[in-house]
């Protein structure tokens, strides 16, 4: 998607030969423009499948998840990273490594918001080595719903995210592929444009 791949030349810094800093329009202040088409986009790719339901991550994907179920017409949830009060037992739970954190973590979705009869589309900001949206994946696999594809926003392709989900049977559709991030660059993988 050139419109994204010009906002992280533009707007993003390379923190490290592995991270990618995109506070500018995704992590902490949100584009709104950006995110409209980044809903269009995800719902074009996906049009062809019967989805239900839209997951995501608390925070950062909260907002292209969101665009993407307006332009779908489906519902949406974000996965809590924290317990609220308000959260009691009624929980499908993962544990998750957390990339940027470097911690693990336990996402919840209550079962009140997932069931059997969904077709989930999962949605998350960044994909590194698959962390999220593999927790993801196994909170769909407990409600016993299926999954109709992950949808990226930066795929960083160096690292072992893809290609886990990829050998796994899912569809990964991500709309930047970062082949590089060395010597302070940001390179993209060269794709035939669809
Ligand atoms: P994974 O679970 O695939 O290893 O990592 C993906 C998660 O880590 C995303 O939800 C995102 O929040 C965070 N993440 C991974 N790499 C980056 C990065 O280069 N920049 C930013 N801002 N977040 C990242």
């Amino acid at each position: 998607m050139q419109l994204l791949k010009n906002y992280i030349q533009e707007h993003g810094t390379v923190l490290t030969d592995g991270v990618l800093k995109v506070d500018a329009f995704l992590n902490h202040a949100v584009d709104p423009k950006l995110m409209t088409e980044i809903g269009r986009e995800f719902a074009r790719r996906f049009s062809q499948e019967p989805i239900t339901k839209i997951i995501t991550l608390e925070s950062s994907g909260i907002a292209p998840a969101l665009m993407t179920s307006i332009e779908l017409g489906c519902d949406f949830v974000f996965a809590r990273k924290r317990k609220s009060l308000t959260m009691t037992d009624r929980l499908y739970s993962s544990q998750v490594y957390s990339f940027t954190k470097q911690q693990y973590s336990e996402i919840s979705i209550s079962k009140d918001f997932i069931t059997a009869s969904d077709h989930v589309l999962i949605i998350d900001d960044f994909l590194a080595n698959g962390q999220a949206a593999l927790g993801l994946i196994d909170i769909v696999h407990q409600a016993g719903a299926s999954v109709a594809g992950i949808g990226i926003v930066i795929e960083k392709s160096f690292q072992s995210g893809r290609n886990k989900l990829i050998e796994k049977g899912y569809r990964v559709e991500s709309l930047a592929r970062i082949a590089s991030l060395e010597k302070q660059k940001v390179a993209f993988v060269q794709e035939k444009t669809i």
